[in-house]
């Protein structure tokens, strides 16, 4: 296993939802994943408002992506490509500092 590998990642997640056979169970639905991330995400929140360290921020970080890879799984999409073509659209975009943060997007509909 290369732990650098995205696939070896993947199949790690897969290896996870097999054990528990969360296709059959009901791990992979849409609305339960998505219930299971907010989750997460607020506990990186608690990690901000609750002021812990930062290696329970990563744990926290690494909850999220794990799911965020099994949701990838539960809906047979490529992660690893929409990353990439998301990554080069942002590339692309152009950043306004607003109420003193920077924030890249592409700014339609907005009166700034
Ligand atoms: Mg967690």
């Amino acid at each position: 296993m290369n732990r650098d590998s995205y696939s070896d990642m993947l199949a790690e997640v897969q290896a996870f939802h097999d054990k528990h056979d969360f296709k059959n169970t009901g791990g992979e639905e849409l609305m339960y994943r998505i219930a299971l991330m907010a989750e997460e995400l607020g506990e990186i929140s608690a990690c901000a408002s609750k002021g812990k360290s930062v290696e329970q921020l990563a744990e926290e970080c690494a909850d999220l992506m794990i799911l965020l890879m099994g949701t990838a799984i539960a809906q047979n999409f490529d992660l690893k490509r929409a990353f990439w073509g998301k990554m080069e659209k942002i590339m692309k975009r152009e950043s306004k500092m607003i109420n003193g943060r920077i924030r890249v997007s592409e700014f339609r509909d907005q009166v700034l």
